[in-house]
This record gives structure tokens, sequence and C-alpha cells, in this order.
């Protein structure tokens, strides 16, 4: 048997709400929760940093608000969530602790990990959180999300959130232990499906529509899910989440489809940045910096002498030597107006020029791709 989740660095699990919360009375399935994070334990201790996205502040809420059950108008289900939300937390933090790991909560909404600012943002406080052996549990901010701005279900924010910190696995804890040829309630004949190397219009027929039997979100979800994760360089896992201890389930040979990616998350990620995005600046450095750079260095303010463009924070911006080559493409840490009051300075002076503290480097080596040939 394989374990899918060998040399793993970063897992990202979706947990839905049917599975944390009993229908019937709209608690907290405690004890399948512990099994959860146990497993998580397990994969920390392997080496692997591990964030969940969790679903189930809505179910927990509305009990406690007293609302009916049916469709919830739009303000009662963020009403419920913002009750919910804070039982939610208190679970995980209470149960983590059992284990030894701290939980913290994120509450994102989709701009977080679209708009770039906001997006470097949210990746510099999550890469924070996970290198200093927490576990972020993440939910979408429901309270202030209206239609417009929701990621609408937490497959596609379980993605989003893969990609945008470029994790090698997702595992999508579902009520169906993976993707069949047809929905398998409807037809008798439908088969499971091990193994997606690409989501082809075979793939997508095979989802159907996102009602069907599967459960909130859908497979239609799940299939959004996973060609945004696979773009991003990471292998997603399809699983029934409602066994006991459903990660290490998988490993002992728990049915499920794993959808893999072709490239890594590095080179997804390098792709997206010299080949996706376009360049709103141009940095041009001394001969240190790019020495530096060659070596795989981040670019301090220090080394830079000129600035040009209108870029913002976390834009894409050129990296070119004094005669004009281009050296790099990367996500500048600071806009145009700020990058040029910090340029050719040492990065202690920072936030005496600024008045705030930023970060460091101007463009941190995880943002920067090497792009000039022979350099
Ligand atoms: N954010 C919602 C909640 O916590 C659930 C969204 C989903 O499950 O897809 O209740």
């Amino acid at each position: 048997m394989t374990d899918v989740f060998a040399g793993a660095r970063l897992v990202v699990v979706k947990v839905g709400s049917s599975l944390l919360v009993d229908g019937a009375k709209g608690e907290l399935r405690r004890a399948w929760l512990t099994s959860l994070c146990a497993d998580v334990a397990a994969l920390k201790q392997a080496g692997a940093k591990v964030i969940l996205v969790s679903s189930g502040s809505i179910a927990l809420g509305r009990r406690l608000l007293g609302l009916p059950s049916g469709a919830l108008r739009l303000e009662e289900s963020q009403a419920a969530a913002a009750a919910g939300q804070v039982r939610l937390a208190e679970a995980y933090a209470d149960i983590f602790a059992g284990f030894g790991i701290v939980a913290a909560q994120v509450l994102l909404t989709f701009g977080d990990t679209e708009e770039r600012r906001r997006y470097l943002n949210a990746r510099a406080t999550l890469t924070t959180l996970i290198d200093l052996g927490a576990v972020p549990v993440i939910n979408e901010n429901d309270t202030v999300a209206t239609a417009e701005i929701r990621f609408g279900d937490n497959d596609r924010l379980g993605a989003r959130v893969a990609s945008m910190m470029g994790a090698d696995r997702l595992v999508l804890l579902s009520d169906v232990d993976g993707l069949y040829t047809a929905d398998p309630g409807l037809d008798p004949a439908a088969a499971h499906i091990p193994e997606v190397t690409a989501i082809t219009p075979e793939i997508e027929a095979m989802a159907g529509d996102s009602i069907s039997g599967f459960g909130r979100g859908g497979m239609a979800s799940k299939v959004i899910a996973a060609r945004i994760a696979m773009g991003a360089g990471c292998d997603v896992i399809l699983a029934r989440g409602a066994v006991e201890a459903p990660l290490s389930a998988i490993n002992k040979g728990a049915r499920h489809t794993i959808f893999r990616a072709s490239l890594t998350p590095a080179a997804a990620r390098k792709r997206w940045i010299a080949g996706v995005l376009r360049a709103e600046g141009v940095l041009v450095i001394d001969d240190g910096a790019v020495r530096a750079l060659t070596d795989g260095k981040s670019l301090l303010p220090a080394g830079i002498r000129q600035v040009d463009g209108r870029f913002e924070r976390g834009d894409a911006v050129v990296v070119k030597s004094r005669d004009g080559r281009e050296i790099a493409r990367g996500l500048a840490a600071y806009g145009a107006t700020d990058a040029e009051r910090i340029a050719g300075k040492r990065t202690v002076e920072i936030e005496a020029i600024l008045g705030y503290r930023g970060r460091d480097e101007m463009i941190h080596r995880d943002d920067l791709v090497l792009t000039g040939n022979g350099q």
C-alpha cells in the first residue's frame, strides 16, 4: 500500500459540515473530530505541516440561535455562522491542545486569495503560523461575505488555500469515496475511478451538476477544486470522511480518488510568476544583487538602484541588471512609491524611512524566479 502522504511538506485538509455536525441534533461530533486531530498530529509528527479548512459554523450556529431547519435567509446564515464559528474554533483549540498543538483561526474572503496585496498578507500570516508549529483552521468569513464575493463552498476555498500556500496535498473529506463514472446513487453500473491525471471533458461530465445526492458542494465543486489545486502543482485526494481517523483510513486502503498534478508546487508557482502575471514595473539592481539573486537569495532594498513603473505591493515586477539584462521576475513586497524611498537603503533602515516595519526583502526568494538565461 502506498502512503499518499509520504514526503508531503504541506497538507491541506478540507472538512465538510456533515462530518463535523450531527445533522439531527446539530451537535459537534467530538469523537470523530478528535480522531481527525489525532491524524493531523501524526502527520505533523511525520514532518508535514497541516492546514485545515473547516466548515460547520452555520450548521452549529443555527441550533445555538434557535433558527428553524430548512433554508435560511442570507442574513440568518451569516448570523448562524457568527455564533457557530466561535464554538467551532473553541472545539478545535481544545482538542488540538490535547495533542500539544496550537490551533489558530483564520477567516478568509475571496479577495484574500485573489487580490495581490491581501494575498501576500494572507500567505505571510499562514506561513508564519505553520512555521511556528500551529495548525491554522480556516473558514470563509461568512458574516461579511456577500453573494458576489463568496467562495460559496469550502471545496474551492480549500483549493485556493492549497494553491496560495504551495501545498503538495489537498484532502477533500467528503460523503463519497471518490469520483465515479456516473452518480453511483442513480446508476448501479457506475465505476469508481482511483486515479485522475488531467481534468478532461470526460471527467467533467462524470461529475455532473452540483446537486445530485452528493451533498453540499457536490461532485462538480470537487472537480473544480481539483482543477485549481492541480494547476498549482498539488495532488488532490477525494475520500469519504465519515470513518474514524479518516486520514489514516486512506493509507490503510480506504477507497479514494487521487488527482495527480503534473508539476511540483514550486514549478507551478514559478510558471505563474514568470509566465502568467503581467509585470507592472522594473527594478534595476547592482552587480552584487545580481550575484545574490543567481545564488538563490532574496532581493534586498540595498541592491536596488532604480525603480520604474507604478506597481503596487504584491504586483509582479521585472528585475534588470544595470546594463539592461532581465535577471528575474518576482512579486514586489513594496509598492513603487515605498520602493523608491527604500532603494539603496539597508533593511534595518526601512522602518525609520517608511514609518512602519514591512518585509525585510524587496522580493522574497519564494516570490522570485530567475528568468535571465545564463545568469
Ligand atoms: N462556510 C460554511 C460553514 O462553515 C460552509 C461552506 C461549505 O461547507 O462549503 O458553515
